[in-house]
C-alpha cells in the first residue's frame, strides 16, 4: 500500500488510526484521542428547550439527518428534557443516542418531581448528565449529591457524563486545575476502574457557558491534560488514557475544528448551538487537520 504524506489534509477521525507496518506518518504527533482509541464524542444539551413536542421532533430529526456516510466516526448524543426523550428517540432512527439531562439518586418514594434511573432506562436511555454547572449553581446540587447520582447511574448499568469546571474568579486565580481536581475526585468517588468505560468527563469552564466566550484551544487543552493527569493519579495512566474528556462552553461551527485538533480534547458538549440543526450538524461533522493520507 502506498502512502503519501500531505500537509493539512482534512480527514475523518476514523481514517487516522495509526496501525504501524509499512505506513509512515509525519513527525506531527497524532492526537492522543486516536492513539488511545478514544472515539470522539459530540453531544448536545438542550436544557429547557425547545418548547413543544413538534419542535423537538423537527430539531432531533434535522440533527440526525446531518449524520451521513462522510461524517467522522463519532459518537453523538443529545441530552434532552425528559418529556421529549421518546419523541427524540423516534425521530433519530438510531443514528445517535438520546440521553437525560439528570436523574434523582433515589430509586423511588417521596421525591416530588424526581426522575429515577429506572424510569429513563425503561424508555431507552443510556447516557445521563451529572454535575452540570447550572445544576450546581441554580439547583444547589453539591459534589456529594452529584457523586450519588453518578454512582446510581453506573450501578444501574448506564453511562454518565460528569460535568466539571471553574468560575471566572477561580479561572483568574489560576484555580481551574484545583477546582477540576476536587470535582473529579468527589464526583467519581466509589467508581471503579473497570467502570470507567461508562464515564465521560465534560470540562466546562463556567465563564464560557452561554457567554459566547470559548476557552482558547490552548487553555482548554491544558486543563484537559491536567484532568487526565488527575484521573491517572486516581486510577492509573492506562485508565486515564481511555477516558473521553469533552470540552463545553460556547462551542460553535467556527471553534470546533481547532478544539478537536487538541490532543486531549475528545469531543464537545454543546448547549446553544445544539438548538440549531445546521450549526450542530457542522459541529458533528468537525474537521481535523492531519498530516498522513493513503493514496
Ligand atoms: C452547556 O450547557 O453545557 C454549554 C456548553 O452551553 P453553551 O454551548 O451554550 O455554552
Amino acid at each position: 500500500m502506498k502512502l503519501a504524506i500531505a500537509s493539512f489534509v482534512v480527514c475523518s477521525a476514523a481514517a487516522f488510526v495509526p496501525t504501524g507496518g509499512d505506513r509512515q506518518f509525519s513527525t506531527t504527533n497524532p492526537s492522543t484521542t486516536e492513539l488511545y482509541g478514544r472515539k470522539p464524542f459530540i453531544s448536545g444539551n438542550w436544557k429547557l428547550n425547545p418548547q413543544t413536542k413538534e419542535e423537538a421532533l423537527t430539531l432531533a430529526s434535522g440533527i440526525a439527518s446531518s449524520i451521513n456516510e462522510n461524517s467522522p466516526d463519532v459518537d453523538v448524543a443529545l441530552f434532552v428534557p425528559y418529556v421529549f426523550i421518546e419523541t427524540a428517540i423516534s425521530a433519530v432512527g438510531g443514528k445517535l443516542a438520546v440521553g437525560a439531562e439528570g436523574v434523582c439518586p433515589h430509586n423511588s418514594g417521596a421525591f416530588t418531581g424526581g426522575i429515577s434511573t429506572s424510569m429513563v432506562k425503561s424508555i431507552g436511555v443510556n447516557w445521563v448528565l451529572a454535575g452540570h454547572s447550572e445544576r450546581r449553581e441554580i439547583f444547589g446540587e453539591t459534589n456529594d449529591y452529584i457523586n450519588a447520582q453518578c454512582l446510581k447511574i453506573i450501578d444501574d448499568g448506564m453511562s454518565v457524563m460528569l460535568c466539571i469546571g471553574e468560575s471566572l474568579d477561580e479561572f483568574e486565580l489560576d484555580l481551574a486545575g484545583s477546582v477540576c481536581e476536587v470535582q473529579l475526585k468527589k464526583g467519581l468517588m466509589g467508581i471503579r476502574k473497570e467502570e470507567l468505560d461508562r464515564v465521560a468527563i465534560a470540562y466546562e469552564p463556567i465563564w464560557a457557558i452561554g457567554t459566547g466566550k470559548v476557552a482558547t484551544p490552548e487553555i482548554a487543552q491544558s486543563v484537559h491534560a491536567k484532568c487526565r493527569a488527575i484521573l491517572a493519579d486516581m486510577y492509573d495512566q492506562e485508565a486515564a488514557d481511555e477516558v473521553r474528556i469533552l470540552y463545553g462552553g460556547s462551542v460553535t461551527p467556527e471553534s470546533v475544528d481547532d478544539l478537536m485538533n487538541q490532543p486531549d480534547i475528545d469531543g464537545a458538549l454543546v448547549g446553544g448551538a445544539s438548538l440549531d440543526k445546521d450549526k450542530f450538524g457542522r459541529i458533528i461533522n468537525f474537521k481535523t487537520v492531519k498530516t498522513a493520507v493513503h493514496v
